[in-house]
């Protein structure tokens, strides 16, 4: 018997606000426990809630890019649980009237195009964080408040991935969406970025679903499709030993690499939901919602195609290029500055990267603009390659303008045919033998003899003239 899989994702995204979602604690990350709270946030009676419009833009603008329908008019809903991280006693959240609805992310897997549509997208706050602390005498456990009331949109995603390579892909484009678009930072590890896997399997061609499990503490990418594939094959185990599916939660384990059963349905949690009575409907006005749409940037799908069809760069120099805002910015910031874009292309993929050794960018004292020059004192034959090589590796450490630092040290290009002669004529001399056994038809000894000439003048001399008057002088 053979079983394909249904995959469908939640993912949550924490928005890059500055403040939480209902009031004006700081959202940073890595404070000391409980600094960032407020009594709107630590859930203290009669304290009331008010909306984070940068939050709303924010969810906006992420759904608008997922082509969303934006609705005018959302509702805020109360999601009862009780948990030591929420203090109320019920997440803000929205149900049955979501922020938007009927989007889709188009990804490539495995270079074939695939859509998946997106069902909803709402807004909801985050939970504060259990910490246990099992090292002390006693075993206490403590809660954190800090994350609790931070804005985060729920992205849930439709019953239509196959795979679990296919549900990173998807991550992974998500994730490189909502960063180009400054609404989240991705950060997987300090769970800006999270992702809840609902697994089933059925017999190929059957057209109802299975049960599904739910699949959660999935915090990397590699775990995502590890976490899936094996959830995916001991689903078809049970079915072949003749068992049939729970439906309950697992939590992946990363260390021992499987999915271990935490609840089943039976002990899931009934939130009777209800409209939250502090807060009023959520309403954009279809101005609004136009004018965010016409603001959105170009996603990096879009980049991507550009980057080949107008600047004839490779599609993997594009997908490189595309694949980190930062990167991406720092290539069209030195375009914009300079044409050659392949010409730049290749000194940020080929030099920059490597010299970066992994720092951010902003960290560099680097420029787009002085590297943009750079390249054109390339271009236009001021500098050698070699010449070119040695200034950049000073510019990412130490900065400075390229056409100031070349004219301060006589560094441009030998391009003076009688000065590169008379290079030529006494490395000649030096080197009787060589010119004789080219002569004699080893012509490949030309090589060396544009080295050495090279050499003689300190690596600037304009190869192509140094070629020339060597053919010359030998032929
Ligand atoms: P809930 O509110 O209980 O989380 P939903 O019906 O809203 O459930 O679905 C949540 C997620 O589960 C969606 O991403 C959806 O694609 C996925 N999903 C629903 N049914 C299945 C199934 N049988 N197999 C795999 N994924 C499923
Ligand atoms: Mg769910
Ligand atoms: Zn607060």
């Amino acid at each position: 018997m053979s079983f394909e899989a249904v995959i469908g994702l939640e993912v949550h995204a924490q928005l890059l606000t500055r403040s939480k979602l209902f009031c004006g604690c700081a959202t940073a990350f890595g404070a000391s426990p409980n600094v960032h709270t407020c009594e709107v946030c630590l859930g203290m009676p009669g304290a009331l809630p008010v909306l984070n419009r940068e939050a709303v833009t924010l969810a906006v603008r992420a759904a608008l890019a997922l082509d969303c329908t934006v609705h005018e008019r959302s509702q805020w809903a109360r999601k009862n649980y009780f948990y030591p991280d929420l203090p109320k006693g019920y997440q803000i959240s929205q149900f049955d009237r979501p922020l938007a609805t009927h989007g889709h992310l188009d990804l490539e897997v495995e270079g074939s195009a695939r859509t998946i549509d997106i069902l909803r997208i709402h807004m909801e706050e985050d939970a504060g964080k259990n910490v246990h602390d099992d090292v002390l005498a006693g075993s206490r456990s403590y809660v954190d408040f800090n994350r609790g009331g931070v804005p985060l949109i729920e992205i849930v995603g439709a019953p239509q991935i196959r795979s679990g390579a296919e549900a990173a892909a998807y991550m992974r484009e998500l994730r490189r969406t909502l960063r180009f678009l400054d609404v989240c930072d991705g950060n997987l590890e300090e769970g800006s970025l999270r992702c809840d896997a609902n697994v089933s399997i059925r017999k190929v061609g059957a057209t109802t679903l299975g049960t599904r499990t739910e699949l959660k503490n999935i915090n990397s990418f590699r775990f995502v499709a590890a976490a899936i594939d094996f959830e995916i094959h001991r689903q078809i185990a049970v079915v072949e030993a003749g068992d049939a599916v729970v439906q309950e939660t697992r939590l992946w384990d990363a260390q021992a690499k499987v999915t271990r059963a935490m609840r089943s349905k039976e002990e899931a949690h009934d939130y009777r939901y209800f409209p939250d009575p502090d807060l009023p409907d959520l309403v954009l006005t279809a101005a609004a919602i136009h004018s965010a749409r016409a603001t959105l940037p170009e996603l990096p799908a879009a980049k991507k195609e550009r980057f080949v069809d107008a600047l004839g760069l490779t599609a993997y120099d594009a997908a490189l290029l595309t694949e980190e805002p930062e990167l991406c910015r720092f290539f069209e910031a030195a375009v914009a500055g300079h044409k050659n874009a392949k010409g730049i292309a290749n000194w940020i993929l080929n030099e920059l990267l490597r010299e970066a050794r992994g720092q951010p960018l902003a960290a560099l004292k680097l420029t787009p603009e002085s590297l943009a020059e750079l390249v054109r004192l390339i271009d236009d034959g001021t500098i050698s390659g070699k010449i070119a090589k040695d200034l950049f590796a000073e510019l990412v450490t130490a900065g400075g303008a390229p056409a100031a630092l070349v004219k301060e040290r006589g560094l441009a290009q030998l391009v003076d045919t009688a000065g590169i002669e008379a290079t030529v004529d006494a490395v000649l001399a030096a080197n009787a033998g060589s010119v004789a056994a080219y002569r004699a038809g080893k012509t490949n000894i030309l090589g060396f003899l544009v080295g050495q000439v090279m050499k003689a003048s300190g690596g600037k001399a304009n190869p192509k003239i140094v070629n020339e008057v060597l053919r010359r002088r030998l032929g």
